[in-house]
């Protein structure tokens, strides 16, 4: 393949510019934001969990704590029924009395457990709104972290592709002047050679991978027409010759 010299130069113009559009993909990629949005989003999934779970706590607690009460209330209610009972003067018999009045003292003594029952579901009602409310703030305080995160990412972002963009319009000018053919070879090179299609003879070496050559065989390059397309031997890639190629 043949391709003038300053075509051949244009080659290491294009190559720069796909080398910098490359840096900017893999700064784009390597962001910290991404492994802090992957953190703060799985903190904020953990947490969501957490604050359901508490919240279907503090719901059982508020359910059992009206039953507990309902319970007192009945004891209560019957407690006063016997006492107006006895109040009344209604009840005659000597065995009735007996009975009406070992109620009530039943009944009172049911009532105390009961309402120990109501003390103790009340602990632990207010115990789960604790809960409730630390893990609420937490997960505030996760959506704010996600949200920063994301928004840092959003502004890294626009300031990479707002750069690529620029570099991109470069890139078509210089690309638009190179040979067909020659353009062709090199982006097929750059995939193969990890972004690397043409590189430099400098000081007798090639820049792509960084083979010194002897000197016989930077005679035998040298020696070749300024217009061929020369290859690099060991790497394959296309060496443009330059007046810093080395004797
Ligand atoms: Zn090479």
């Amino acid at each position: 393949m043949n391709a003038a010299p300053a075509d051949q130069i244009r080659l290491l113009d294009l190559q720069a510019i796909d080398s910098r559009l490359d840096q900017l993909a893999h700064r784009r990629r390597s962001l910290p934001e991404h492994a802090e949005i992957d953190k703060a989003n799985a903190d904020h999934t953990a947490l969501t969990s957490l604050v359901v779970a508490a919240q279907a706590q503090l719901g059982d607690t508020t359910r059992e704590l009206a039953k507990a009460e309902g319970d007192v209330e009945q004891v209560r209610a019957r407690t006063a029924r016997n006492q107006q009972r006895l109040d009344s003067g209604a009840v005659g018999s000597p065995r009735d009395l007996e009975n009406l009045q070992h109620e009530v003292g039943s009944l009172a003594k049911r009532q105390s457990d009961l309402e120990d029952v109501v003390l103790e579901i009340m602990e632990r009602m207010e115990s789960a709104q604790t809960r409730v409310t630390e893990l609420t703030a937490r997960l505030d305080h996760s959506t704010v972290v996600l949200k920063e995160a994301e928004a840092r990412r959003e502004a890294a972002f626009a300031e990479i592709d707002a750069d690529a963009e620029k570099v991109k319009r470069d890139r078509e000018a210089v690309a638009t002047v190179i040979p067909a053919d020659l353009l062709k070879l090199y982006i097929r090179l750059r995939e193969q050679q990890g972004g690397v299609g043409a590189a430099r003879l400098y000081q007798r070496r090639c820049e792509g991978c960084r083979v010194e050559f002897a000197v016989s065989d930077l005679n035998a390059i040298k020696a070749e027409p300024k217009d061929a397309v020369v290859r690099c031997d060991n790497c394959g890639r296309i060496l443009v010759r330059t007046a810093e190629s080395g004797a």
